[in-house]
């Protein structure tokens, strides 16, 4: 049995004090032979303190894009036990954590990048005018700072993306941040071994002690803990809205307020219109659409959680075919046994509404924790008019609302609370869109697709992953591509 401690800095804490968590692996409901020492109040102030005595000679080291890329190169050498581990404890495939491991490993070569050139720091430069009159313009150079130092709490779906040394990370590191993960206890062994490579890279590099800690906790004390803590000035969440609203409710009642980065959940709403069927057959899109619901048993952010499609002879057809194929598909165990019971206790809360019709049940293997893809079947006034059909159903589930008018879609969109994505299919060779339609559609999404699926969030400066609230806290910023940099910068003017 392999017991593992938080990492306060360059120390391990070994000595069991306190008590002890483990984690399961999805497949078989069985505890894996691993043993992870819960933090203290204690190492949580011991790591904000080297933290924020860190900061100093972190932010101003020239090493750091150095630095992202050894880790990069570190986790690219430890990938087969990466894998193993991320494989092991989230039941998500091994071609998915190859897939994943990549996206995290070029994020920190993209951060790498970026900051390599000082002048990334430079936001305006305003030359000196000395002959102006009545008075001097003085030089000034208005710059990124660091924010100071920044909490880091990943989600349980994407194991290395969003989580030890994902975006959120990469992105804190590249701006000069030390960085606190407090690890999710559903992934803790992988989580560990990125943070001991994370560690190795700080030593080899004699980057200062304190750049970067590791805190395990199975339970909220040490992650609230650490947002309290008056060494923290910045939080990155990636999880569900309930988690990300508690604890912005706690940095917000600090006596020095400080930011919540927080990318929460989305129905990501796709429409169908009725022109589509001029491009596009309804057997295409079925498969489209079924891949995007249930790939990885729909534990994505930006799974299409719910689709509106015209009550029409082609919209009845398209139906009918995802109702057959999402039956036919077989899906991936879930992540772990919350995500598991809530999507179970959701769906049957769904399930027990007026006027639905839930086509397909799920069906349970022994384990109770595989099954197949759901749909729930409604018309238009029965979705819009029952609030718990407005949520995000975090697995293989998805709301299909039948609608009579395209005006329908415009009451909808209206009314609807922020999202990170909303697709629309039409036939764009020969049809508009309706201007104040898509005028609606920017005011409550962060991404808009056209002619295509939500799912498969590109890596790049121009992508926009975070949309009004409560799909994100703050819609002005992005948690995906090197804009996310931003989060974690301050704006300080050098004025001579
Ligand atoms: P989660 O349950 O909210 O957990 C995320 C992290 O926050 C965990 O470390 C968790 O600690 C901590 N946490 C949650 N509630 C807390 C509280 N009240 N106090 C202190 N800590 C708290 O999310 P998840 O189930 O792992 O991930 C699935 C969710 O993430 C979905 O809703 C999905 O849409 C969302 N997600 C969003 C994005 C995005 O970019 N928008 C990306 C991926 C996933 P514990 O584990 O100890 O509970």
């Amino acid at each position: 049995m392999r017991t593992y401690g938080s990492l306060i800095g360059n120390k391990e804490i070994n000595t069991i004090s306190s008590s002890t968590f483990s984690t399961i692996n999805p497949k078989t409901n069985l505890i894996i032979h691993n043993q992870f020492i819960e933090a203290t109040l204690d190492d949580v102030r011991n790591a904000t303190e080297l933290a924020k005595n860190a900061l100093f000679s972190y932010s101003k080291s020239n090493k750091k894009s150095t630095f992202l890329n050894l880790i990069a190169k570190k986790l690219e050498e430890n990938r087969k036990i990466l894998i193993e581990n991320y494989c092991l404890e989230s039941g998500l495939p091994e071609n998915r954590g190859n897939i994943e491991l990549n996206r995290t490993i070029f994020q920190l070569q993209a951060f790498s990048k970026l900051i390599e050139n000082e002048n990334w720091e430079i936001v305006h430069f305003s030359q000196a005018n000395e002959n102006r009159t009545p008075t001097r313009k003085p030089e000034l150079t208005k710059k990124r700072l660091p924010i100071g130092v920044v909490a880091v709490f990943g989600a349980s779906n994407f194991p290395f993306a969003y989580s030890t040394v994902g975006g959120d990370t990469a992105s804190a590191f590249a701006a000069g941040c030390p960085v606190i993960v407090k690890c999710h206890p559903f992934h803790a062994e992988t989580s560990c071994l990125v943070a001991r490579l994370v560690n190795e890279a700080i030593q080899e590099l004699e980057l200062p002690e304190g750049t970067f800690s590791h805190l395990l906790a199975s339970d909220y004390l040490i992650g609230e803990a650490l947002i309290k803590d008056a060494n923290i000035s910045a939080v990155g969440f990636t999880g569900s809205i309930k988690g990300g609203l508690a604890l912005q409710k706690i940095a917000q009642n600090r006596t020095i307020p400080i930011p919540v980065f927080a990318e929460m959940g989305s129905q990501n709403p796709i429409f169908i219109f009725e022109s589509i069927f001029n491009q596009k057959t309804s057997e295409s899109l079925s498969k489209k659409l079924t891949a995007s619901i249930t790939q990885n048993s729909g534990q994505f952010c930006t799974k299409p959680g719910v689709i509106f499609i015209p009550q029409s002879k082609h919209g009845i057809q398209l139906i009918n075919e995802l109702k057959k194929l999402i039956h036919e598909q077989e899906i991936e165990v879930m992540l772990h046994p919350n995500i598991y019971f809530n999507f179970k206790n959701l769906t049957e809360l769904i399930g027990e509404q007026k006027n639905v019709n839930q086509t397909i049940s799920i069906k349970y293997s022994e384990l109770e924790n595989q099954g197949r893809g759901m749909l729930t079947e409604m018309n238009f006034d029965t979705y819009i008019n029952n609030p718990v059909f407005h949520q995000e159903v975090f697995g293989p589930h998805c709301f299909i609302v039948k609608y009579e008018d395209e005006n329908q879609l415009n009451d909808f969109i209206k009314k609807t609370e922020g999202q990170l994505t909303i697709s629309i299919f039409y036939d764009n060779v020969f049809s508009s869109l309706n201007e104040s339609f898509l005028f609606e559609c920017e005011q409550k999404a962060g991404r808009i697709i056209f002619n295509g699926v939500p799912t498969g969030v590109e890596v790049d400066a121009a992508m926009q992953h975070g949309g009004p609230f409560p799909s994100s806290s703050d819609s002005r910023f992005t948690a995906v591509g090197t804009d996310s940099i931003d989060r974690f910068t301050r704006k300080v003017t050098f004025q001579k």
